[in-house]
């Protein structure tokens, strides 16, 4: 029996203009991907937001190259997964996609969800914070009134507005935040006085405060901050995780970066033997990437998977959210509900 596939290019819609410290966008390019293995049909996502340099060509381009025929053993995950991560450099979310369509088949075969696929406990339900991208403070305000049903918001900082963004969110909410700079503080001292700050304002954690190449400010920082750093663009797969307690007290792990769930769970069990904490994280994306994400958050520490509301296309259905919480479902597979269907109106 040989792997057959197919795939689709497709522009995810956001309902926001979306704005971090790097730059706003309205869509974000993915390609989805069916793989079939006799009676049974993967599917997969790659998102890819321009800063990472992935595009629908060089997906396609990608997937050309692509051939699984020398493999009959659907369950021989490494060997597939090395053979396809040889084929180029770089790639990662192309690489994820097919990485979660032979997962979500391997545990269809097998009649399970993922998660109790790769040996993980899964979870009943786990709460998300929902992400808001910079703002004025006005618009700011009015997305914390609309995400009213989750618990933690996530607030994306790292421009001159910090303070007047922080600000705003407290004249109208007293929620836990978590705050992503996405490398926007470029000065050890601006950003430990912005660290402290937030500390009082009922901040948990600050993802990738400084550049990543800000090695040595990143070191420095770490060791005064009085809240813990959350490492993102700073960790893209398992080598990165092996330096990682240098820069950061946790890594933001998302299967876009880590080309997918296999390397994302080594870079987990990596991380634990670091006592570094773990986020499992995501970009925009369909409820494909974010099903396939959501059979690792037993093993997280915060979680962070709302990628998918943020859109007003998804095609996919499958992780329930019921308010702020993620409810599984406990299907075979990554967590898709009648993928098939889905598959054929894209
Ligand atoms: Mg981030």
């Amino acid at each position: 029996m040989k792997y057959k596939i197919e795939f689709k290019t497709f522009n995810l819609k956001h309902k926001h203009l979306f704005r971090i410290s790097r730059g706003a966008r309205t869509e974000t390019p993915v390609v989805l991907l069916k793989l079939s293995f006799g009676d049974f049909n993967g599917y997969g996502e790659a998102s890819m937001p321009p800063m990472y340099g992935e595009t629908h060509q060089t997906a396609i381009n990608f997937l050309n190259k692509l051939d699984l025929d020398q493999f009959n053993d659907p369950f021989d995950m490494d060997s597939i997964l090395t053979y396809v991560d040889q084929i180029d450099t770089g790639n990662s979310a192309v690489k994820a996609s097919v990485d979660m369509a032979i997962h979500d088949i391997a545990s269809k075969i097998k009649g399970i969800p993922l998660y109790t696929y790769l040996g993980l406990a899964g979870v009943d339900r786990v709460y998300t914070s929902k992400t808001i991208g910079i703002d004025k403070p006005d618009i700011i305000q009015k997305r914390v009134s609309e995400a009213a049903e989750f618990k933690i918001l996530k607030i994306k900082l790292g421009t001159r507005s910090d303070k007047a963004i922080i600000d705003a969110i407290r004249k109208v909410s007293d929620k836990p935040l978590y705050v992503d700079a996405n490398q926007g503080w470029k000065n050890k001292y601006t950003a430990l006085d912005r660290i402290k700050w937030l500390h009082d304002q009922n901040v948990v954690l600050i993802e990738q405060p400084m550049p990543v190449d800000s090695k040595k400010e990143s070191n420095w920082l770490k060791a005064r901050s009085p809240l813990p750093i959350i490492g993102d663009e700073g960790i893209q797969r398992l080598h990165d995780v092996e330096t990682a307690e240098q820069f950061y007290d946790g890594i933001n792990i998302k299967l876009v970066k880590s080309t997918g769930l296999n390397e994302g769970l080594k870079m987990i069990r990596l991380a634990k033997t670091k006592e570094l904490k773990v986020m499992i994280g995501c970009m925009a994306e369909t409820s494909c990437s974010i099903s396939a994400a959501f059979n690792l958050v037993s093993e997280a520490d915060y979680v962070d998977l709302d990628g998918n509301l943020g859109i007003s296309n998804d095609p996919f259905t499958g992780i329930k959210r019921v308010g702020g919480e993620l409810i599984n479902h406990n299907l075979p597979g990554i967590g898709l509900i009648n993928a098939e269907e889905s598959w054929n109106r894209i």
